[in-house]
């Protein structure tokens, strides 16, 4: 009564294939795990629900290209495209921070839905690795600063590198913080990376986030994964 070909996704190792468990509304085989009861199509009429279309996403997202081009080449409705965006962003978990390190913190501006609406990107860079441990979305306020610099002073830093804005002479202890010339080298750098990768956040542009739900999910993703 089994299938060969069909394997379950979730279960490695020495899991028995999958058994035949009804048919779907436009008449196709549906199986069903023994192992973990998960069912699942052969051929799915909706190419949304294929075992790796999560993976092209990140993928895609990854390389730059905005929603509606994804959609178009993934084959997928905009609408279904946005849902899985937002619920892969959900299951990625923060890097673990390691004591005592040193990190560059910067601001950069876009705009959502209109060009009147400025939000800020605030994000923090750890100097060795060059990995973001920590960013966050919105105004340039104290708020928004200070929910990545918690996160900075929870893991100990060493050396904190900012530009002169001055909301971080208030947050930042003094012993920490440097504003020194050329200290902010990498992250200004990483600015012109992420311009340049992320197609919503080019300069002299049209194209910019409609949402801050699916901005913040998108540079989750580019960011950790
Ligand atoms: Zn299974």
């Amino acid at each position: 009564m089994s299938s060969n070909q069909t394997r379950c996704f979730r279960c490695v190792g020495d899991i028995p294939n999958m058994i035949k468990y009804g048919k779907t509304k436009s008449g196709n085989q549906r199986y069903i795990c023994r192992g973990c009861g998960k069912t699942r199509v052969e051929n799915y009429a909706y190419l949304a629900y294929k075992g790796d279309i999560s993976q092209n996403i990140i993928q895609l997202t990854k390389e730059g290209l905005g929603i509606r081009s994804t959609a178009r080449i993934l084959n997928i409705s905009t609408t279904t495209l946005l849902k899985r965006i937002v619920s892969i962003a959900k299951n990625i978990s923060k890097p673990i921070i390691s004591r005592g390190k040193t990190y560059e913190v910067d601001e950069m501006c876009t705009y959502i839905r209109h060009k009147k609406n400025y939000i800020w990107l605030v994000y923090a860079l750890e100097k060795n690795s060059k990995t973001v441990v920590s960013f966050n979305v919105g105004k340039r306020t104290n708020k928004t600063l200070s929910h990545v610099l918690e996160t900075l002073k929870l893991s100990e830093a060493k050396k904190i590198f900012t530009d002169r804005l001055k909301n971080y002479r208030y947050l930042i202890d003094e012993k920490l913080h440097s504003v020194k010339r050329f200290g902010t080298n990498h992250i200004e750098r990483k600015n012109l990376t992420l311009r340049t990768h992320l197609k919503r956040l080019n300069r002299r542009t049209i194209c910019f986030s409609k949402s801050l739900v699916i901005f913040t999910a998108v540079l989750k993703i580019y960011f950790w994964i």
